[in-house]
């Protein structure tokens, strides 16, 4: 029996590709997924190691993304929050940060902690409820600086920029430097100011498992890389063709650039190192993010997920995961463990000498650079001409959730061509 054609061929299976599919798929309009990996979930994949599960690279779910609350089923992920704060080694000590809403008797032991000043600790509520009172849309229409501009405009002491947002947002952008676009950053407080901070009990990469469990498996070929893509058909590695009507191109930016032409800008990338260990014993005992409020040394950010979601690690085991910011080679695994066995002894003393190294992930391209003017427009288009589609972080902006949306607005626009060529209802 002769294969049927699908009606839409999707290149890249990380998140905005699998929304894509999924909305497309909710249509009936049949398509066919192609993935180069082996796996599924592009950038927000989950590996077992040794009992442990291991992200490849830390990252996690805010509930309060709009579009993530849209399309994932939050209770079938058995979602594990963080606690709304941060510990921040400065000092020689850890002092401990806590949200003023969620948790006011932190806040006030917190207040007179060196962590900024107080007058600091009520901006952070004051911005906090500036920004939950108004919408996303209104935030990206604000105009466009460098988060560290716009945290100084704030009244922000340099103090409190240097020791808790550069890490804080350092290890959220990868951008210690915080030239990423103040957009960005209203979004993201916002987003943490609204919900959990959370990690899914079996992993990030459930969260892309959750959509591929929408799809056929028979609309998705794996470890197939596109060469080529032309008006109506793909081009494989092995120079085999495949033929649809619509493509559309959900793959990381500077590959989109490549397949599609200069119709795609790109920007340089941001790059983490995560350094992940086992410890019998967990540096310390909250469900929280650690950060280096010192500048010094290689860790930007420290957290144990398995004080999250207990199902990180084997029983009587902990997790213990380090992030280190920018790019390293990829034979220096030894002087990197070295090296944050160094930096992390001052925080928790000899214990993490004992810890046992499991594996570490380099992440050469983890996130776009979205320095200004990156997001002067919130959403770029998804359709660049008849047939051919774009989706990906790149055209929202390079979270969960601006993959989830990318992939959303493409297969929408899609459909609308579909409907208005009387192929579809
Ligand atoms: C370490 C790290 C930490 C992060 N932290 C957070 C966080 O805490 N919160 C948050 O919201 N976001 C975070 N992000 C960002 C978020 O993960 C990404 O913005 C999002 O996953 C991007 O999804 P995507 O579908 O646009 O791209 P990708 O996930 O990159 O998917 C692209 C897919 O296309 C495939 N592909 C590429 N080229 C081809 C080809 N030629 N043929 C076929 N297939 C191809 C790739 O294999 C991949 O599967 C983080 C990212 C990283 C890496």
């Amino acid at each position: 029996m002769a294969k049927k054609t699908p009606a839409v061929i999707i290149v890249g299976g990380g998140l905005a590709g699998l929304t894509c599919a999924v909305k497309l798929h909710e249509a009936e309009v049949p398509f066919l997924l192609v993935e180069a990996s082996d796996k599924l979930g592009g950038r927000v994949a989950s590996d077992r190691y040794d009992n442990f599960i291991l992200d490849r690279g830390f990252q996690v779910l805010l509930t309060a993304y709009p579009e993530a609350k849209r399309i994932l089923d939050y209770s079938k992920l058995g979602l594990h929050a963080f606690y709304p704060g941060a510990l921040v080694f400065r000092g020689g000590k850890l002092h401990k940060l806590a949200d003023p809403f969620r948790h006011p008797l932190d806040a006030v032991s917190g207040a007179l902690s060196p962590i900024g000043s107080l007058a600091d600790k009520m901006q952070v509520g004051k911005l906090r409820q500036s920004l939950v009172g108004t919408t996303v849309k209104k935030l990206f229409e604000k105009p466009e600086t460098t988060t560290e501009k716009a945290l100084q405009d704030h009244g922000f002491s340099k103090e409190m920029i240097d020791s808790f947002f550069r890490p804080f947002l350092g290890g959220i952008f990868l951008d210690r430097s915080l030239k990423t676009s103040s957009r960005m950053f209203d979004f993201v407080f916002k987003m943490f100011s609204e919900g959990d901070t959370s990690l899914p009990a079996r992993g990030m990469g459930a969260i892309a498992d959750q959509l591929a469990a929408k799809l056929p498996a028979s609309s998705i070929r794996m470890k197939s890389h596109v060469r080529n893509v032309q008006d109506g058909f793909v081009i494989m590695d092995d120079g085999d063709t495949m033929a649809a009507p619509i493509i559309v191109v959900a793959t990381e930016g500077p590959e989109a650039a490549k397949l599609l032409g200069e119709e795609i800008q790109t920007t340089p990338a941001r790059s983490v190192l995560c350094v992940y260990y086992a410890a019998q014993k967990a540096p310390f005992e909250e469900p929280i993010l650690v950060l280096n409020g010192e500048g010094k040394g290689c860790v930007n950010n420290v957290c144990v997920p398995s004080n999250v979601a207990r199902s990180y690690a084997p029983e009587g085991q902990h997790l213990v995961s380090v992030s280190v910011l920018g790019e390293r080679d990829e034979d220096e695994d030894k002087e990197i463990d070295d090296e944050v066995r160094k930096d992390l002894k001052p925080w928790f003393g000899e214990q993490v000498e004992s810890w046992r190294y499991l594996r570490s992930y380099k992440i050469k391209y983890a996130l776009p650079d979205q320095s200004p003017p990156q997001l002067a427009t919130a959403q770029r288009p998804v359709k660049l001409r008849p047939g051919i589609f774009v989706c990906g972080d790149h055209r929202d902006n390079a979270s969960i959730n601006g993959a989830l949306a990318s992939g959303r607005r493409a297969a929408e626009a899609v459909l609308t061509d579909l409907k208005a060529a009387g192929k579809t209802e």
